[in-house]
């Protein structure tokens, strides 16, 4: 079933998390074991689904029930194929799939995470970080996808019509890095992962 979301995700181009970025995230879920996820981005829900069987597997031996990941997607449609898809993995108590503009939303939260994964659009990088620092804690672990954004972050590339985009991944990665309560490393893999621990609240 999943290689079936998987699959139609990719035959429709909807841009899912890369095999080893989604491996590097199962290494850090397995060591960090974080029970409240947020998630930008659904999509079809692709990530979200493996995000919870990572976990639940994680907590196989202590039968965790408070492993829960909210998940905001602005796209109707992609929004309700994800509930379906969600429904169809059984995994309908675990993900609670939000639809609407996740500039709108995050303000309307208020619980704390243990890890976010931020996976929407991508000009909107620097507002959705501020948000992930509001909802989290000492611990709490923030990941950012494409945030190399096919390379183009790091090269001098600037006049083209993803201009808005590679600046605020830009801005985030200097955020991310400069802001002393917060450790971070950036990864080479898939679209480039950021990962930044919250050191000090
Ligand atoms: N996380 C998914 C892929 C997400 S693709 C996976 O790996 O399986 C990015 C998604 O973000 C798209 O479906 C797009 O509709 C959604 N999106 C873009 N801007 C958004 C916003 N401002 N708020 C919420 N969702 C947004
Ligand atoms: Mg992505």
């Amino acid at each position: 079933m999943i290689e079936i979301i998987k699959q139609k995700a990719l035959n429709e181009h909807i841009p899912i998390i890369m095999d080893d970025t989604l491996e590097e995230i199962r290494k850090i879920f397995i060591k960090e074991k974080p029970m409240k996820i947020l998630e930008l981005g659904t999509a079809t829900g692709y990530s979200a689904i493996c995000f919870a069987n990572i976990l639940l597997k994680n907590y196989e031996d202590e039968s965790c029930p408070s492993v829960l990941i909210d998940t905001i997607e602005l796209d109707k449609l992609r929004a309700k194929e994800a509930i379906d898809n969600i429904k169809q993995m059984g995994l309908e108590d675990k993900i609670n799939v939000i639809i609407g503009n996740a500039v709108d939303i995050l303000p309307t939260l208020n619980e704390k995470y243990d890890a976010f994964f931020i996976d929407a659009a991508k000009g909107k990088y620097p507002i959705f970080l501020k948000e992930a620092l509001r909802l989290s804690k000492k611990g709490s672990i923030i990941l950012a996808d494409n945030i190399l954004y096919k390379g183009y972050v790091m090269s001098d590339y600037n006049k083209h019509k993803q201009r808005t985009a590679v600046r605020n991944l830009r801005e985030y990665i200097k955020e991310v890095t400069e802001n002393p309560n917060l450790e971070t490393q950036i990864l080479e893999i898939g679209d480039g992962l950021a990962i930044s621990r919250v050191i000090k609240e």
